[in-house]
């Protein structure tokens, strides 16, 4: 379980990017944050892997103090969440399956690393995760041959491997096109539902997030505006979150 109690998240500058948060995650919950350009949903979902440090308040993994660790235990930590980005951060120069591969790099000795040599368990498990999101036949194919949509199953791929318990995606399909976005989202969704992972996207679509995503929390201003199931979402609460400058239609 995630759980904030009274987070709070200044930055250095002063501004207040998150304010009093109260959240519990259960483990494989799907959840879409959603909210104006600036709301703090980057924010939210960086502080999980501390990526961001939380200023006040408490954030705890499965009972873990999250900014109780550091070195080696937040390395390890780390490993438990996957991260999804906008832009694939794909090596894009070489096969598929080596960038999958480097799923396993943190946890390799050196010799290894340097020289690029994996076992054949760690063959096995990158060939798997390909196969979970349908793209088996591309494993060598150099990553800059694919399409956004591929390229974006790739990197969900590589997080695979790492065997998370929990996926953080921010903003994961705003740079594809309608198309391709559902059939990622159909990923999200079939990995969440298959393998229990706890999937955080901070997601544009509203309409994507209504209907991939179990549920939906609303910030505004560093704060949560709404927090429940996506078919409860109606136009009132979308108005709260976006405040009259809704980004999407439902
Ligand atoms: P969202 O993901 O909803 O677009 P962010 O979480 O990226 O919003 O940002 C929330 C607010 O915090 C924004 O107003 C942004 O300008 C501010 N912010 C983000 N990063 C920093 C930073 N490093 N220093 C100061 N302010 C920041």
């Amino acid at each position: 379980m995630i759980k904030f109690e009274d987070v709070g998240k200044r930055y250095p500058n002063g501004y207040e990017g998150l304010k009093h948060i109260n959240l519990e995650i259960g483990q494989g919950e799907f959840v879409a944050i959603i909210g104006l350009s600036g709301a703090g949903k980057s924010t939210l979902i960086r502080t999980i892997n501390r990526m961001h440090d939380i200023t006040s308040g408490s954030l705890t993994v499965d009972g873990t103090d999250v900014m109780s660790l550091s070195g080696k235990s937040l390395r390890r930590f780390r490993r438990k969440i996957g991260m999804i980005f906008q832009s694939f951060n794909l090596i894009t120069r070489t096969t598929v399956i080596k960038n999958v591969l480097t799923a396993f790099v943190p946890d390799m000795p050196w010799y290894r690393s340097l020289f690029g040599i994996y076992n054949e368990e760690e063959k096995m498990k990158a060939l798997e995760a390909l196969d979970k999101v349908g793209i088996l036949n591309k494993a060598f194919v150099r990553a800059d041959q694919l399409s956004g949509g591929q390229q974006q199953r790739v990197a969900l791929a590589r997080t695979l491997a790492q065997s998370p318990q929990i996926i953080l995606a921010d903003e994961p399909v705003a740079s594809l096109d309608p198309v391709t976005a559902k059939q990622v989202m159909n990923d999200f969704k079939r990995i969440n539902q298959d393998m229990n992972i706890s999937i955080l996207i901070n997601i544009h679509h509203v309409d994507l997030a209504l209907k991939y995503c179990t549920r939906v929390i609303g910030i505004s201003a560093g704060e949560i505006v709404y927090d429940g199931p996506s078919d409860k979402v109606d136009k009132a609460i979308l108005n709260q979150i976006y405040g009259g400058g809704q980004e999407e239609e439902v």
